[in-house]
């Protein structure tokens, strides 16, 4: 068994805090990270609070993960030691089934294993995410990335990057589409990078209209005060694509009345509470409304080869591990830019 250090919450809703434990000895298709930085995912703040249903505590969250190899397991060709990878929010899938023959892991029949608050396929047990010094993962399960990037702005990529790529590739967005980002935090801020970089014109939907000059700066040409009713009403029957990343309750009617006919509206976000759909404002204008789920490994693997070759990585705030309940409650105000990432070698500190 391989000895770990990490922050955990130990019950939902508890402030993360140092834990030890143990990652599995490497099997033969196996490779050990060390992880050096780990974006911070509204996810990990949904999860730790137990906001999603059935979870494992102690949780140790992240799922933005970029370090380097430090060992392989006796079968792994692809890596060797010293190689920067990634890993995102899946660490095995059954291989077998449909979904992952299709390279949809995230839709594997039996459920994908989840990078963390999860329980492994073969051992049983849970599995713990990027907020600590190691992970073990399975070869098929690693990404890899440019020795020539920014790590730290790369990390973010492995989840909020890939979320927004693969719904717009899936969606075909592109050249003289409009499209629309619903708010700008880790997600929001790659989706408006990537639609731009795909050549559409794009708008932001914020409630925060201090946010209008990075949103700018980012590749949007316009941004609309969601809050605003004359504003929204401005842009009825306008949007070819709306990407929804807001990860609380919100008017999704609002949002919807501003497509284009046979636009399409697909929600990223997973506000934990429900929110109403009027049929009107899909069935006026043929609309659809659609949902999306991080991407496969392959597809994972394309969003970092394009992002490398276009130059696009992530805006962040570099914080210790220390940092990290504060970092939680400034995400709970919309209060980031655009994302936190951890820097890995600060768990040392903690040593006595
Ligand atoms: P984040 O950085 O905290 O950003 C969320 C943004 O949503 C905020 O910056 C804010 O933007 C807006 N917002 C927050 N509360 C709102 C409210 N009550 N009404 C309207 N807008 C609100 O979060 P994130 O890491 O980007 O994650 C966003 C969501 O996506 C989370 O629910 C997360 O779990 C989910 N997610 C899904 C997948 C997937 O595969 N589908 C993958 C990763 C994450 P403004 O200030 O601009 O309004
Ligand atoms: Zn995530
Ligand atoms: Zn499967």
């Amino acid at each position: 068994m391989i000895k770990t250090t990490g922050y955990a919450a130990h019950h939902a809703g508890a402030k993360l805090a140092p834990f030890e434990f143990e990652h599995r000895e490497l099997g033969a298709h196996d490779i050990l990270i060390e992880i050096l930085y780990c974006g911070v995912c509204h996810s990990d703040v949904h999860q730790t609070r137990g906001e999603w249903g059935a979870n494992i505590f102690p949780m140790v969250p992240g799922h933005e993960i970029v370090g380097s190899v430090s060992r392989v397991g006796a079968a792994v060709t692809r890596y060797k030691v010293g190689d920067f990878v990634g890993v995102g929010c899946m660490v095995d899938s059954c291989r077998e089934c449909v979904s992952c023959h299709e390279n949809l892991e995230q839709f594997c029949e039996e459920g994908f294993t989840a990078t963390y608050n999860s329980l492994e396929r073969e051992q049983g047990i849970p599995t713990r995410g990027g907020y600590a010094n190691y992970i073990v993962v399975r070869d098929e399960f690693v990404l890899r990335i440019a020795s020539n990037v920014d790590l730290a702005r790369t990390a973010p990529l492995l989840c909020a990057g890939i979320t927004t790529y693969s719904p717009m590739r899936q969606w075909n967005v592109g050249v003289g589409q409009k499209v629309a980002v619903i708010g700008l935090g880790g997600l929001g801020h790659m989706a408006v990078k990537l639609a731009a970089a795909f050549g559409a014109e794009v708008t932001l939907f914020t409630r925060s209209s201090a946010k209008q000059e990075d949103a700018l700066r980012l590749g949007a040409s316009k941004v609309v005060v969601s809050t605003d009713e004359a504003a929204m009403a401005a842009v009825q029957n306008q949007f070819d694509f709306i990407l929804d990343t807001v990860s609380a309750p919100h008017d999704l009617n609002a949002h919807l009345r501003t497509l284009k006919r046979d636009g399409v509206m697909v929600m990223v976000g997973m506000s934990p509470d429900s929110m109403p759909v009027s049929p009107e404002n899909l069935v006026m204008g043929r609309r659809i409304l659609a949902g999306s789920l991080i991407g496969g490994i392959a597809e994972t693997q394309e969003m970092l080869d394009f992002c490398g070759k276009h130059k696009i990585t992530s805006d962040i705030e570099l914080i210790n591990i220390q940092d990290i309940n504060h970092a939680y409650e400034r995400m709970d105000k919309a209060d980031v830019k655009y994302r936190f990432v951890i820097n890995m070698g600060s768990l040392q500190t903690d040593k006595p």
